[in-house]
């Protein structure tokens, strides 16, 4: 069977034809730009020993080309008709399993230690992930549904023992913001999480008309390259992302007023001025122009 019959294109006519319609409040744009979908590819660099994690496999056309690639192709989807015209279409592809979840709910350590048939305390330990079998073998490459995005990413990032490599679409902007540097309007709480576990880079720039629906929004393709560990040290990380939130929440403010006006923290300014003097740290500065090194010597200067 070829695999054009096996997936026919996605056109209007092929949703009306199988009934169907389109959820915009799921993200549902379905890409349909055959040489986007060969460049994704490309960049998540695929072995056959690899297995895959897509999130919203919509009508497939991004599971087909993944599953031809690896050993196994783990689509979570929370759309029901999707996920019954799924497993119609794929079943002839014995390397993919349609998984019907919301992503956000899914434990993707347990999942994938269920499926891969190794036990569950193998991911219990950090260690045994940065020298272990599976550590660079599992991938997520996604075309994301952009109304979860930066929670998708946290979701991610939590489970980045099991995680190689995270190949996404996103919105532009949301990419420009994953890869900013500092005083750059596009730098932020964002840019520091993505920055702090992974080496983020822009590969493939994405017109809207490469889907079905057009969306409002040109894209991107990030591929965030997961770090063995974090790209500075810092001793309290749930602290230190306190210090970053602060400091965006109100990025035109001085650090010195930013941080002392924030609940999280519950600094007075006196403490806030004496630890940015250790830090070496002017008390005027914006958060903005602060480096990832900078975030994490005041924030581990606020460590007890
Ligand atoms: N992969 C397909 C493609 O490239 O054409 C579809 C991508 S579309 C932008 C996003 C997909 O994510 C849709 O199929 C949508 O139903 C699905 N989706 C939305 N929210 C989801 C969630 N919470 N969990 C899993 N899938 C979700």
């Amino acid at each position: 069977m070829s695999n054009e019959m096996v997936l026919p294109k996605v056109t209007k006519e092929f949703l009306k034809e199988h009934g169907i319609r389109i959820k915009k409040r799921l993200g549902q744009n379905f890409l349909i730009d055959e040489g986007i979908l060969n460049r994704i590819v490309e960049v998540a660099d695929l072995g056959k020993d690899d297995i895959v994690i897509e999130i919203g496999p919509g009508m497939g056309t991004l599971t087909k080309k993944l599953a031809q690639e690896v050993k196994k192709v783990l689509a979570i989807e929370i759309d029901e008709n999707l996920v019954k015209l799924l497993k119609e279409t794929l079943a002839p592809f014995k390397n993919i399993e349609i998984i019907h979840a919301d992503i956000l709910k899914i434990n993707l350590k347990k999942l994938v230690t269920r499926l891969s048939g190794y036990p569950v305390t193998r991911f219990k330990k950090q260690a045994d992930w940065q020298t272990g079998r599976l550590a660079d073998k599992v991938k997520v490459v996604a075309n994301l549904p952009y109304y979860i995005t930066t929670p998708i990413i946290i979701h991610l990032l939590k489970a980045r023992e099991i995680l190689s490599k995270i190949v996404i679409m996103v919105q532009k902007e949301v990419g420009r913001r994953m890869v900013a540097k500092p005083r750059t309007k596009d730098y932020g709480a964002l840019s520091l999480l993505v920055q702090y576990y992974t080496k983020p880079q822009i590969t493939i720039k994405v017109p809207r008309s490469a889907f079905l629906p057009e969306p409002e929004v040109d894209s991107c393709v990030v591929n965030l390259e997961v770090l063995e560990k974090p790209a500075v040290e810092v001793k309290d990380e749930e602290l230190f992302f306190k210090v970053v939130r602060a400091a965006f929440e109100q990025r035109r403010k001085a650090l010195k007023n930013a941080l002392s006006r924030t609940r999280d923290l519950r600094l007075s300014k006196k403490k806030v001025l004496e630890i940015l003097e250790k830090a070496d740290i002017k008390p005027l500065r914006r958060g903005e122009t602060l480096s990832l090194e900078e975030f994490a010597r005041l924030s581990n200067l606020l460590t007890k």
